[in-house]
């Protein structure tokens, strides 16, 4: 039986438990927050639930699937893992030294992935024992039900990893797209300044997130506005992905909309904290 490590149970990190463990995959699911891993193991419970009722898998599969997840506040859960694959807070700091930690921990072989949205893959794989090893694994929120994976290779990761990565990708029935490493790969390099925008709008009192939002529904055919879109992002994100532009990009033409850091600050962070554009109950 193939085992993933995934280090962080926040919005990303228990979708992606969820997906490897329906795909038969045993699972260790590790956060510094027991409270985290409480409310991943509850949010897959849930969102397992909601598949069953619309025909996706059984009942039975979808006990199955929880039980291949095992929760831990212990690094030492990922021993003996093929793929770890990290979706903590998108902080660089913090990151460096979750690879550090793992690259301790796993086999020489074993590939270290990251969901980052923007940071540097190859300034990832500096900081552990194996960068030809080390590969962006961008998924997509919500991630049981978004088909792409963004596979990010470094300036340092291996054909064999890049080979493997999509095969693995291509398993949990979802669709690899691989791009270069650069700051935003190519995802949040077009949506975030798009969001950005939506936000300077507001900000600037061109109109209403209500009305930002029907734009682009109704007149580009997006099937969520892009503010209704940052709030299940989540803020936070959003910013620290603005400021990656900002720093790997350009300075101007990336600067984060006023509004978006106030939010932030205030802890409006979207549909995590219960308000962001909108407010959301639970
Ligand atoms: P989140 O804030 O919901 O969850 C982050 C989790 O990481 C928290 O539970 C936190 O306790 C945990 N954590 C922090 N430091 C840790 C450490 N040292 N060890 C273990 N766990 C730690 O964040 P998220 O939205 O799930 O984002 C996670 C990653 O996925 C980020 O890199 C983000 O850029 C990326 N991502 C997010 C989205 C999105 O829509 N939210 C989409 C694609 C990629």
């Amino acid at each position: 039986m193939s085992k993933v490590g995934v280090v962080g149970a926040g919005t990303m990190g228990n979708g992606i438990a969820h997906v490897f463990a329906q795909h038969g995959w045993d699972v260790s699911l590790v956060d510094l927050e027991p409270e985290a891993l409480e409310r991943a193991l509850k949010t897959i419970a849930t969102n397992i639930e909601r598949l069953v009722r619309k025909g996706v898998g059984s009942r039975e599969s979808g006990a199955g699937t929880l039980a291949r997840i095992k929760a831990s506040t212990s690094f030492d859960a990922v021993k003996g893992a093929e793929i770890l694959v990290e979706a903590a807070t998108e902080n660089p700091k913090i990151k460096f030294e979750i690879f550090a930690t793992v690259s301790r921990l796993l086999a020489p072989d074993s590939i270290l992935a990251s969901n980052t949205s923007s940071i540097s893959i190859t300034e990832l794989a500096k900081h552990t024992d194996r960068p030809g090893k080390v590969i962006g694994m961008h998924f997509m929120n919500p991630v049981p039900l978004m088909p792409l994976v963004e596979v990010v290779r470094g300036h340092l990761t291996d054909d064999e990893t890049v080979r493997r990565v999509v095969e693995v990708v291509e398993e949990l029935k979802k669709t690899p797209v691989i791009v270069n490493d650069s700051s935003g790969f190519v995802s949040n390099r077009v949506l975030m300044p798009m969001i950005n925008e939506a936000i300077f709008c507001v900000d600037e009192g061109v109109a209403t997130p209500e009305a930002v939002d029907q734009v682009m529904k109704l007149g580009m055919n997006h099937p969520l506005g892009p503010l209704a879109l940052a709030d299940l992002i989540g803020l936070d994100v959003c910013l620290a992905i603005m400021k990656v532009l900002q720093d790997g990009l350009d300075v101007h033409k990336y600067r984060p909309a006023p509004l978006l850091e106030q939010m932030v600050a205030k802890g409006q962070l979207g549909r995590k904290s219960g308000q962001g554009f909108y407010a959301y109950r639970d």
